[in-house]
Formats: structure tokens, C-alpha cells, sequence
């Protein structure tokens, strides 16, 4: 498998990680933990070398969405508490519990459902309340017209028999934008939040660990630290608002120039004719498609980055190739490497050309492109994520 490595690649430096790791920290405050947000394979990253690198740093949480991302940390060693954010079939508890995990609880039918599994499997299950407070995902509602029925519903939750409440959370839907209008949204929800926490309290219901900020609001409200604050995307050093906190992208998304041929004017490339040679042009192929997570929507819009320049892509990308011009760049050779996302080349602009966000891009890159990971300058492990 050691060929595919010179094809195309992703470079992950986990020196910028503990970068933005500090960064956070410095951002929130010494009082709240930090929870790593590690789902989808750590968005694309590798989730087995974010995370250990992450309890290195002193993380205190990690956060996965399914219980097969918990159960892959454990098997490879990660001991450190895991939130599983997302929906479990009750039938999993005994997984869960297994795999020492702490599981969202969305409401009481489903809190009765773990409640009896945990019971019978003779065990307890780790578990903290989400509330949704505007999202409308997950959650008990606490808008005003459910608030009173969800008090009680959690209240009787959290008293039932082999559940262990260890915290409560709940997640902002436009923390990350700056309108007006959102960041009254937000104010909302955050309100909703700390009600639901304070009326639940009155009832003689507490929680060691409450959190909500996600990665828009640890950059613009870091007045929400609370207990525990839960990045993921600026974490990896991508979105919108990473430049603002200055944190560094990890991933560097490399191919290679695979062959170069020269066209008269007038010749059209790749599929559709899209893109029509207007004078004499050197064309290079690079062995990277949308199959690889090279989304072909950036087809006739994004460039790569050579340490000559920029080189636009032209005509569309396909499964396994796209096309670039190296017209301006005559310095550039047959078995260059190029850089498609990367500090270079920011991931975060091409989400905008691709008409998406930059999560969709990095969690894209396909398993057939070898993750390098980089720590304290070195070259520490190659994950090639096909099977042998
Ligand atoms: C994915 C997720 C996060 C992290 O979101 P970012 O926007 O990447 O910071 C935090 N909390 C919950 C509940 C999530 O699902």
C-alpha cells in the first residue's frame, strides 16, 4: 500500500493542534473543561491521533456521535471520558456502559428505555440531559409552552434506577453568525438554558458538568464557558472564525503533478467540454478526484497551491483526476507536489466556492487517502484507511 502514498495524501500537523488547544483554553477560561469534538473520524483529521493527542495536552472530554467512534477509541487505548452526542438504540446500553460512555439523553421515553436496559444488564450508565433550547434536534424542549412538562420529565428522568446524570448541555444553532437577529437567537437559547438549569435546581436537581458552547460560540461568547465548552471545527483550525482567534489548519490536503502536456488553443478538457483552451496551454494532471473527497463542484473554480503560484483548475474534476493550469508556471514539473487545502490554500474558501461549509470538505476526504501524522516536527504514524 506504500504506492498510494505518492499519489495524494493528507499531511495532519498535531503541533497546530495543541496551537489551537492553548488558544481555546486561553479563550474559555481555566474554570471550564474542554471537551475535544472528535466525530467523523475527528472531521476527517483521525480521530485515534486527535484524540490521543488531545489527553496528552490535558483535555478532560472527548465527544464522538455514534457508539462504533467510541467503541475505536477504546479499542486503541483512549481512556479519557466520551460524550455520545448523538441517537443510541437503547438496545446498545449495555455497549455503552461497556465502553464506560457517557450518553446524550433526548427525553424521558428514551431515558425509561436505557433506565431499563442499564438495569438489566446490572450496571449504570453515565448520562447527560440535552435540552433543546432552538436547535430543534435533539432534546427536551424548553421553548415556553413545553418548559414545566420538560421540568418534570427530567426531573423523574434523572431519578430513575441505573442511570448516572452527570451533566446537562444543550447546542446553539447560529452562535457562529454575527447578525443581529442571530445573535438575539442566541441569547435565547442560551437564556432557555440557564433557566431549565435554574428551575431544575429549585427542584433539588443538580449536575456537576453544564456546557454549551460549540465552536461559534467559544469564539464569540466565550461568557458561556459554563463547565465544560465543546469545539470542533476551530479546534482543526478551520472555519470562518478561526483566523480570528488565530488558530492554524491541521490538515494538509497534497497530490502530485502526474503528467503535463502542452494544447493549441481552441482544445477543450475533461468531461463536458466545460473549459476551452483560448491560447497555447500546459495542462498537468493530478491524480485527485471526487472520489478522493475532492468535491466537484470546485470544478473550473478552485486552484492548487505550488510554491510557484497558484494553478486554477480547469474543465471538471473527475473520479480519480482533475486538470490544472500550469500555462504561467513553467517552473512547475511532472512529480511536484501541490497543495489542495492546506495554510496555503484555505479549505474554508473553497467550502464558500463549493457552496458548503468547510466541515463538509475536510469529513470528505475519502478513506483512500493516506492520513500522515506530524507531532513535535516528526513524522509519528501513516494511517492508510483501506483494507489490506
Ligand atoms: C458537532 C457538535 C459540536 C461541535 O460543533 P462545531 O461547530 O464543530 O464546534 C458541539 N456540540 C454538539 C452537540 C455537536 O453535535
Amino acid at each position: 500500500m506504500e504506492s498510494t502514498l505518492r499519489r495524494t495524501w493528507a499531511e495532519i500537523d498535531l503541533d497546530a493542534l495543541e496551537h489551537n488547544y492553548h488558544a481555546l483554553r486561553k479563550q474559555m477560561g481555566p474554570k471550564s473543561r474542554f471537551l475535544g469534538v472528535v466525530k467523523a473520524d475527528a472531521y476527517g483529521h483521525g480521530a485515534i491521533e486527535a484524540s490521543r493527542t488531545l489527553a496528552e495536552l490535558g483535555a478532560e472530554y472527548l465527544a464522538i456521535s455514534n457508539i462504533d467512534e467510541a467503541r475505536e477509541l477504546r479499542h486503541h487505548g483512549i481512556t479519557l471520558p466520551i460524550l455520545q452526542l448523538g441517537l443510541t438504540p437503547a438496545d446498545q446500553t449495555a455497549e455503552v456502559i461497556a465502553n464506560n460512555v457517557t450518553q446524550a439523553v433526548w427525553n424521558e421515553k428514551v431515558a425509561e428505555a436505557f433506565s431499563a436496559e442499564a438495569v438489566r444488564a446490572g450496571g449504570r450508565m453515565k448520562a447527560h440531559i440535552k435540552l433543546d433550547t432552538g436547535m430543534s434536534r435533539l432534546g427536551f424542549q424548553c421553548d415556553e409552552d413545553h418548559f414545566a412538562a420538560s421540568v418534570d420529565a427530567i426531573c423523574r428522568a434523572c431519578a430513575l434506577p441505573g442511570l448516572d446524570v452527570e451533566g446537562v448541555f444543550t447546542h446553539f444553532a447560529v452562535s457562529d453568525e454575527d447578525a443581529e437577529e442571530h445573535r438575539a437567537y442566541t441569547m435565547l437559547q442560551h437564556d432557555r438554558f440557564t433557566a431549565m438549569i435554574a428551575a431544575l435546581a429549585e427542584r433539588g436537581v443538580h449536575f456537576q458538568i453544564c456546557h454549551c458552547a460549540n465552536s461559534g460560540a467559544t469564539v464569540s461568547y466565550p461568557q458561556f464557558a459554563h463547565d465544560m465548552f465543546r469545539p470542533g471545527i476551530i479546534m482543526y483550525g478551520i472555519g470562518d472564525q478561526a483566523d480570528v482567534l488565530g488558530l492554524k489548519p491541521l490538515m494538509t490536503l497534497k497530490t502530485t503533478v502526474g503528467t503535463i502536456k502542452e494544447y493549441a488553443p481552441g482544445t477543450t478538457i475533461s468531461y463536458g467540454r466545460t473549459f476551452r483552451a483560448d491560447r497555447p496551454s500546459r495542462v498537468g494532471v493530478l491524480p485527485i478526484g471526487y472520489a478522493d473527497g475532492f468535491h466537484r463542484a470546485l470544478s473550473n473554480k478552485w486552484r492548487v497551491w505550488t510554491p510557484g503560484g497558484c494553478a486554477p483548475i480547469v474543465g471538471r474534476i473527475c473520479m480519480d483526476m482533475c486538470m490544472v493550469n500550469l500555462t504561467d508556471l513553467p517552473e512547475v514539473q511532472e512529480g511536484d507536489e501541490v497543495e489542495v487545502y492546506g495554510p496555503h490554500n484555505s479549505v474554508t474558501e473553497a467550502a464558500h466556492l463549493a457552496g458548503t461549509i468547510s466541515y463538509e470538505l475536510t469529513c470528505a476526504v475519502s478513506k483512500r487517502v493516506p492520513r500522515i501524522y506530524y507531532r513535535h516536527g516528526q513524522e509519528i504514524g501513516r494511517e492508510l484507511l483501506l483494507r489490506d
